[in-house]
């Protein structure tokens, strides 16, 4: 049977969400899902007990992680699915990136103190849930505890965006590395919500070129982070690529994200959702 409602995008406390992954499960089930997956970034901590708790709901699970990479110097995200969780070249390159953001977090925490916001990092370690997964939501959300800002957002704008303060550079994995260990280990490699781009059309076009040149198959249209205008957008595109559509949340917990689980408008009917690669 088609899925009714596949939410292939969402983030548990393996990384920066607010859940545990069983909690997520039972949230997307009452939610309606019916084919969900757990991507956490750079982390496949969370998807054993993923699966056994949706099993138990009664819904459909797909291995899924969020990878952190870099394209011409920009930070993008390549959502792996349907990969073998067991696969040791993913597992180390993985591995690899996590301990990339330890550094990284120190450095943001050192811009913080130069601009009189003392021991940020220290503070956010407080937030984080997996000692190895630093990302700068648990920042935002040490920032807010401080009154630095009122909400998540806020900070990301004043603080934590490119150009501001607390942000800094970062080598993440590269776009062909990303892809390759998601394609070593049996899975597909979709580009997560590409709305989010700071990119004009052209840098897109040769983005996603150099995607498909890697054999990438899928791409976000359905996303929380999606406008309409976006997704009538990206739906061209996925026509245009022969890419598969995907659909998800982006969810990282209540009262933090735009979308809850499975809370997205339907994929337009003539593209192939991302889910027919699975079944
Ligand atoms: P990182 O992977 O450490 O660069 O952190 C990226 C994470 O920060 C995203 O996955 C979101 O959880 C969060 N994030 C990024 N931009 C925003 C924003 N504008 N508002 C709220 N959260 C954001
Ligand atoms: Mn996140
Ligand atoms: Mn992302
Ligand atoms: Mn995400």
């Amino acid at each position: 049977m088609s899925p009714a409602n596949f939410d292939f995008h969402c983030h548990s406390i393996v990384s920066d969400g607010l859940l545990p992954p069983e909690a997520l499960a039972l949230r997307a089930a009452a939610n309606g899902v019916d084919l969900w997956a757990l991507t956490d970034h750079d982390d496949l901590g969370g998807l054993a007990a993923a699966r056994a708790a949706a099993e138990a709901a009664g819904m459909g699970f797909v291995d899924g992680v969020e990878i952190s990479i870099e394209w011409q110097e920009m930070p993008i995200h390549i959502v792996g699915l349907g990969f073998a969780a067991a696969d040791p070249v993913l597992a180390v390159g993985l591995d690899a990136i996590r301990t990339g953001r330890i550094e990284r977090a120190r450095r943001m925490g050192a811009a913080l103190a130069a601009i009189g916001i003392p021991d940020v990092y220290e503070g956010a370690l407080c937030f984080v849930t997996n000692p190895s997964l630093v990302s700068r939501a648990h920042f935002a959300r040490y920032l807010v505890s401080i009154g630095i800002a009122r909400d998540v957002p806020g900070v990301f704008q004043h603080y934590l965006s490119p150009g501001k303060p607390g942000y800094v550079d970062h080598r993440w994995a590269t776009l062909a590395e990303a892809v390759g260990w998601i394609h070593g280990a049996g899975g597909v490699a979709v580009v997560a919500h590409p709305g989010r781009y700071k990119m004009s059309g052209k840098e897109m076009g040769k983005f996603l070129d150099d995607f498909k040149d890697l054999g990438g198959q899928g791409i976000e249209v359905a996303s929380g982070s999606h406008s309409p205008d976006h997704m009538a957008h990206f739906a061209r595109l996925a026509r245009r690529y022969a890419f598969h559509a995907s659909r998800g949340s982006d969810f990282h917990g209540p009262l933090e994200s735009y979308a809850d689980l499975g809370r997205l408008p339907p994929l337009p009917d003539d593209l192939k959702p991302v889910w027919r690669l699975f079944r």
